[in-house]
């Protein structure tokens, strides 16, 4: 089996009354990019603080290599911790900025010099050394604090939200540098993010918490293609919903009635006739033509067509009221807007989630 690095079991954190944190376990894996992912305030934040030292747990117990470090100070893990921030320190340059940790543990003058500019080499800020940081760009000064952050080659690294100031197209390409990075160096990374692209690019693993618990974890294909509760299915991606019952569930193939008795069909185990059930279709595994699908009685009217760049997008109407989004690479010539579609999709593409997945939601 593959080393667990970091432990967290039973973990739980009260601000005052506030439980931000509750009974949280999680194992993460020696070399992995891992990834807490949630909407804001759920307590990523607060998950990367406890384990860096930076924060106690109210209880419970976190391991760094097996070993428990509550009662270990922040410098004593062999973690380090890279901020949106940047933190760097303003009257040093580039070359003493990532020297820092090694002068501090008094490292050898020439071993410093090799290692800071084998540093500089993996974030490509050769000839950047004498520079301060006012004089740098934001992805400039990042580079420059996951150098100084790695320079240690520190087991895990945490990363809290580093990309989060940086405009799109540096943030785009950011993520992709990163990514190399931990994979040349094979360095456990931590990373926390509210944005849903980035956890689907980078992570081996993502977390998807919310309210101060994981939702779910699995690969990023995994979440997106399977994802457990409604909650997931809505934060990760988009999806159409559909409320109903299962009148059948045989072989592995599910039949549901809707709310207002639209048929529809998907795969999946577990679920037993006369249970409520949540049918969620992806806007681009869900098709529409004007002959209705064996198995299928969802009948609705194009509300309208746009294009948005990549893709069409279709909006439909139920005759029950409810919206449905279909995306498409192409123009379908033969639908126009007011025509009546019938939706369908492939057996494989509708997951189901049960009623029962929602009690944690509010
Ligand atoms: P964001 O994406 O906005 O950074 P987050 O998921 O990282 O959010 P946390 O910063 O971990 O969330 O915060 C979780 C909860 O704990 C929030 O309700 C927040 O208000 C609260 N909280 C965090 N730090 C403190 C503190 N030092 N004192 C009191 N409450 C705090």
């Amino acid at each position: 089996m593959a080393d667990v690095i970091v432990e967290l079991e039973k973990v739980n954190k009260y601000f005052g009354q506030n439980h931000v944190i509750k009974d949280f376990d999680l194992r993460i894996i020696e070399g992995e990019f891992l990834t807490l992912l949630g909407p804001s305030g759920c307590g990523k934040t607060t998950i990367l603080r406890m384990i860096a030292g930076l924060e106690d747990a109210t209880s419970g117990t976190i391991k760094i290599q097996d070993e428990r470090v509550e009662d270990k100070e922040a410098y004593e893990r062999d973690v380090n911790t890279v901020f949106q921030s940047y933190a760097l320190f303003p009257h040093m340059t580039t070359y003493e900025n990532i020297a820092y940790g090694l002068n501090v543990k008094k490292i050898p003058k020439q071993e410093i010099k090799e290692r800071v500019r084998e540093m500089l080499e993996m974030v490509q800020l050769m000839g950047y050394e004498g520079r301060k940081p006012d004089m740098m760009s934001g992805g400039q000064k990042q580079r420059v604090a996951i150098a100084r952050a790695l320079i240690n080659k520190p087991k895990v690294l945490l990363l809290d939200e580093p990309l989060g100031a940086l405009d799109l197209k540096l943030r785009k390409q950011m993520q992709i540098e990163l990514k190399r990075l931990q994979k040349k160096l094979n360095i456990t990374f931590v990373y926390v993010t509210h944005d849903q692209e980035e956890a689907l690019t980078m992570s081996d693993r993502i977390a998807v918490m919310q309210e101060g618990v994981v939702e779910q974890l699995g690969t990023p294909d995994e979440i997106y293609k399977y994802p457990g509760t409604k909650f997931v299915a809505g934060f990760i991606g988009e999806s159409n919903i559909f409320e109903g019952e299962i009148i059948a569930a045989k072989n592995g193939i599910l039949k549901v009635a809707g709310s207002s008795g639209e048929k529809m069909t998907l795969l999946g185990s577990g679920f037993d006739e006369g249970e409520p059930i949540q049918v969620c279709v992806r806007p681009e595994a869900a098709v529409y033509s004007k002959e209705p699908k064996d198995g299928f009685s969802l009948k609705g009217t194009v509300r309208n067509i746009i294009f948005v760049g990549s893709q069409y997008r279709t909006l439909i109407l139920l005759e029950n009221g409810q919206e449905v989004k279909i995306s498409r690479g192409r123009k379908d010539r033969d639908i126009k807007e007011g025509d009546v579609v019938y939706i369908y999709w492939e057996d494989e593409d509708g997951f189901g989630i049960k009623k029962k997945g929602q009690e944690t939601q509010k």
